[in-house]
């Protein structure tokens, strides 16, 4: 099958949060989201056109990151988020299988430790950020520094009472600061890609179910998971306001669907390539002076 990447290409950007735009979840499509040219065909049909697209994004990311160490001008920032179950690992997994593992970091954020309590909100982020050449993937991130604790007040750190979360305009001011945070890398060379994977409390409901249907999946059952599940609506009303406040033009989020797999990775590896390729970078350029200097080693080696 022809790999008609160029239309779905900007459906796949349609996705994109315009800055100021206010998030309602419940109408964005978590499902196989359909363009014209998917319509007409069937799922299996879609899948493997999309499938396709993955495999040419991947070759052609493997190129770019090559362009993006050998130019050492920008690093690129890749954000997470999701609710649990929502394809986080799998999709770094699939997207990034091309990449030279040199050039390429992958931190996951879990529970903060007391050290990293000890310190302002995005210290234990900005100690791991990408450097110029290299992309650098967040397995969740700051932004659950106004998600999980938002929904859980007592698991967040000891602020002082007048600038705490009952303080006035507290997540406003967070909101804020990580977009200055931002704006402040993006100044400074960073790319910065966020993806909100987006599934339905359906499909995670499966997905639960399915690690609890096959033993070798049972490690990755987190009863955790399934106390987080109640506060569904509650994840859902902090993403919205996180999603509205935090996309910007220097570092949009894109809520990707993502009840099929398939779909969210082909998604992910298109906005990446299509980013990169427009930061419109080259070689390094060799002088006339160097080419005659390599032109020399060449003849010294040759003559060996
Ligand atoms: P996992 O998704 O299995 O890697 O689990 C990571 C856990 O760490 C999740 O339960 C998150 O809610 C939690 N976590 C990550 N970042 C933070 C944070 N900044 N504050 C509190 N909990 C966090
Ligand atoms: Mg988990």
């Amino acid at each position: 099958m022809d790999v008609k990447g160029p239309k779905i290409k900007d459906y796949i950007r349609k996705f994109k949060v315009e800055p100021g735009k206010k998030v309602q979840l419940k109408k964005v499509d978590s499902g196989w989201v359909q363009n014209d040219e998917l319509k007409k065909m069937s799922e299996g049909a879609a899948q493997e056109l999309l499938e396709k697209l993955l495999d040419r994004d991947r070759a052609a990311l493997t190129k770019a990151q090559e362009l993006l160490a050998a130019s050492h001008q920008h690093g690129i920032l890749i954000v997470l988020q999701g609710m649990d179950t929502a394809g986080k690992d799998g999709t770094i997994r699939h997207v990034m299988s091309g990449v030279n593992p040199q050039g390429c970091d992958v931190h996951g954020f879990k529970v903060p430790s007391s050290e990293d309590h000890a310190h302002d909100f995005l210290w234990r982020y900005s100690k791991v950020l990408p450097e110029r050449g290299m992309i650098g993937i967040f397995n969740r991130s700051y932004y659950e520094d106004v998600l999980v604790v938002r929904v859980h007040p007592e698991r967040m750190e000891v602020l002082p009472e007048k600038i705490g979360p009952d303080a006035k305009g507290f997540w406003q001011g967070r909101y804020k600061d990580i977009n200055a945070f931002e704006k402040h890398l993006s100044r400074n060379g960073t790319l910065i890609l966020k993806f909100f994977l987006h599934i339905s409390k359906d499909e995670q409901k499966k997905r639960l179910l399915a690690r609890l249907d096959n033993k070798e999946k049972y490690w990755k059952f987190s009863t955790a998971d399934l106390a987080e599940r109640q506060y569904w609506d509650q994840y859902t009303k902090a993403y919205e306001e996180m999603l509205s406040a935090t996309s910007t033009d220097y570092a949009p989020w894109f809520i990707v669907p993502a009840d099929y797999k398939w779909m969210a990775r082909t998604f992910v590896a298109s906005v990446i390539t299509s980013a990169i390729s427009g930061l419109d970078l080259s070689y390094p350029k060799v002088s006339d002076e160097q080419v005659k200097q390599l032109m020399a080693a060449k003849k010294t080696l040759e003559a060996e």
